[in-house]
């Protein structure tokens, strides 16, 4: 066999498919790994470009070939680079690559068809794969995984003589064709040679670059693993499957079972009396023969004192060298269990009191929104639960306050203090009802308000009696209108209204008094003298009404204050009362009649020097003078 062109590039083909041969085993085992794949795909490029150049010694198309091989040539290079980068954890120069790969083609159009030149179309190819080694050589040399450092080198150095042969073979045909020099067909030889030398060199660099690579990854994974083995507060043991004797177990695993690690390994779970529950632990492998993980699966252990601990089991089976094995977490949460429970039933607890309690609660978010009402409360105001969800405690505003009312209540609960007061509240059937209520801002541990709880009170019923026993305090029982106290406490206040206000108003006094009306008692019973009393009040309250004040101040004994009458005006009113009472058709039950008649002193109020207790004395002056006249008349002091 003679060792020419064609030969040498069928070895070269040779080689570089044996590269891609063993790259495809690379690739199988360590495929994970960023950029194996352009870098497989650069090493089946250049194996083709191989087998394309070497066939064009043999067929008819010599030119296409050519164009073919460079292209998939040119295409295993810019494979490598972006392999590497991405191998390296390093950015894929797209810009430089882009630029590169559009010169790569231009060239190759420009000096085949448009200036049909082959010489200046090699100088192209070569310069460009210069280029590109240059660039290969960068990436290898500058990354900073530490662990591929040496290899990476070594290819560098691979990568600088063969981009430098390329350059310099641009140099030799731009020589060649501008002096007309004939380039030896060793200088060819020595490209092939180069290029198998190198391809020689990658392989046995790249083998190496991702061994170490794996290797040092694996080393840290296992440093990664048994420091999380060894730290992490769980417990955490590895057992074989299916024997499940135990192989490993860390340091909370010695604590939470009481068991040291040499009495544990090479035991089971099973000798150590570790499940409570058989049934727990027939779940538990079922789970993890069927899907090969289990999470969080509530068991009940034992340790070795025999202590019961709940606990939540996570295990995974995993495969190494043809053995199963599996590992698995375990989490104490007996503590967390207890709590749980103690919660609960402090839940439970509250939410029984809630149901129970004859006081409303109502529960509200800072949004403003009912998050709870108790059965108490919707009964009381009658809604279901879900119509007041989420509504806005507005619905039950009865308008009765003012915006002052309001407006304190939300300053205080919004300053986390509590705020009680009593309320009227709309029930849903727009009754009003009045409520005892005690709003509680609850804060959560760093002071931030979370809910308002609202505890109220019916206290309708107190409310009322407290109306009736007002009333009550200012009435007359007998007759209705008010009683001594209530009438003195209005005219007061009417008279200090006209004194500090109301300079142009009048004012009247009148004292009323029934005439001899001992002996009415005397002679007709108590019950007529009440009788009595009331004809009399009748009579009294159809002139004095409106704002004019009427009070029963005495047994038989009334009080007026008339407003805004001129002195006459008063004196004809009073006596009109005088011949009305005197008039009275007032009978006993014998049909007797008896006769009735008052007497009336009446006095006018000045302003500048008048009180209620000077008009009261002038007005019992004026009587005095009136009853000694002879009752059944009026007396006026002006
Ligand atoms: P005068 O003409 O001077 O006013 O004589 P009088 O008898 O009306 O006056 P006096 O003040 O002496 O008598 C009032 C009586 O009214 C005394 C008391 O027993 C009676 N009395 C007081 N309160 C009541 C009451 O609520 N009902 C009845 N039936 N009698 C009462
Ligand atoms: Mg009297
Ligand atoms: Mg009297």
């Amino acid at each position: 066999m003679v060792l020419d062109i064609p030969t040498i590039s069928i070895v070269y083909f040779y080689i570089s498919f044996v590269h891609v041969l063993i790259m495809l085993f690379v690739f199988r085992i360590i495929k994970n790994y960023p950029g194996m794949n352009c870098i497989l795909f650069s090493c089946v490029s250049s194996s083709f470009s191989g087998f394309l150049f070497a066939l064009k010694y043999i067929t008819d198309y010599g030119s296409v070939l050519v164009f073919v091989s460079n292209v998939f040539f040119y295409l295993s290079m810019l494979g490598l680079n972006i392999g590497f980068s991405k191998f390296l954890d390093l950015p894929v120069a797209k810009k430089k690559l882009l630029a590169l790969t559009i010169l790569f083609f231009t060239g190759y159009f420009w000096f085949s068809f448009v200036y049909g030149n082959k010489s200046y179309r090699i100088i192209v190819f070569c310069l460009i794969f210069g280029i590109v080694s240059f660039l290969n050589a960068e990436i290898l040399n500058n990354h900073t995984i530490d662990s591929v450092r040496p290899a990476t080198r070594l290819i560098a150095a691979a990568c600088i003589p063969y981009g430098t042969f390329y350059i310099i073979q641009a140099l030799f045909t731009f020589y060649k064709e501008t002096q007309n020099y004939n380039i030896s067909t060793s200088f060819y030889f020595m490209s092939y040679f180069l290029s198998i030398a190198s391809i020689l060199l990658w392989n046995y660099c790249f083998i190496i670059m991702t061994v170490q690579r794996e290797h040092a990854d694996k080393t840290l994974a296992e440093e990664r693993f048994r420091l999380i083995f060894e730290t992490i507060p769980d417990t955490v043991f590895i057992s074989e499957y299916p024997t499940g004797k135990i192989i490993d177990v860390n340091e909370t695993y010695t604590i939470l079972t009481g068991y040291t690690k040499e009495e544990s390994l090479g035991k089971t779970t099973l000798d150590l009396k570790f499940w409570k529950n058989p049934g727990e632990r027939d779940l538990f492998f079922k789970i993890i023969e069927k899907e090969g993980v289990c999470k969080n699966l509530e068991i009940t252990i034992l340790n070795k004192e025999r202590k019961e601990l709940n606990a939540l089991i996570s295990s995974q089976t995993t495969q190494v060298e043809n053995s199963t094995y599996i590992i698995s977490v375990i989490r104490d949460i007996t503590s967390n269990k207890a709590l749980t429970l103690k919660l609960k039933k402090s839940e439970d607890t509250f939410q029984a009191i809630m149901e129970q309690s004859p006081m409303s609660f109502i529960l509200t978010n800072t949004s403003g929104e009912i998050e709870y009402a108790n059965p108490t409360f919707l009964k009381l105001m009658g809604y279901e639960l879900q119509e007041v969800l989420g509504k806005n405690p507005r619905i039950l505003k009865s308008g009765y306050h003012n915006r002052e009312f309001y407006h304190n209540l939300w300053s205080t609960i919004l300053s986390g203090r509590q705020w009680s007061s009593e309320i009227v509240n709309k029930k849903k059937n727009g009754d009003l009802i009045w409520e005892n209520i005690i709003l509680t801002p609850i804060l959560n541990e760093e002071g931030r308000i979370i809910q308002f709880l609202s505890t109220l009170e019916d206290i309708s019923d107190r409310k009322r009696t407290e109306q009736e026993l007002k009333i009550q305090a200012r009435t007359d029982m007998l007759t209705g209108i008010m009683n001594r106290r209530s009438f003195m406490e209005t005219a007061q206040k009417r008279l200090l209204d006209i004194k500090e206000h109301e300079h142009s108003r009048t004012a009247a006094f009148l004292m009323i008094d029934i005439d001899r009306f001992k002996t009415i008692n005397d002679t007709f019973g108590h019950n007529m003298g009440d009788r009595a009393i009331c004809l009399v009040t009748e009579e009294c309250q159809k002139l004095i009404k409106g704002q004019d004040l009427l009070g029963r101040i005495g047994g038989e004994e009334f009080a007026a204050l008339a407003l805004d009458f001129d002195e006459a005006q008063i004196v004809r009113k009073a006596e009109i009362l005088c011949r009305r009472i005197e008039e009275l058709e007032f009978y006993t039950e014998n049909q007797e009649r008896i006769p009735l008649h008052i007497s009336i002193g009446v006095t006018f109020f000045h302003l500048e020097t008048d009180t209620l207790e000077s008009l009261m004395e002038r007005s019992d002056i004026a009587l005095y003078q009136a009853k000694n006249a002879g009752r059944n008349r009026i007396s006026v002091i002006y």
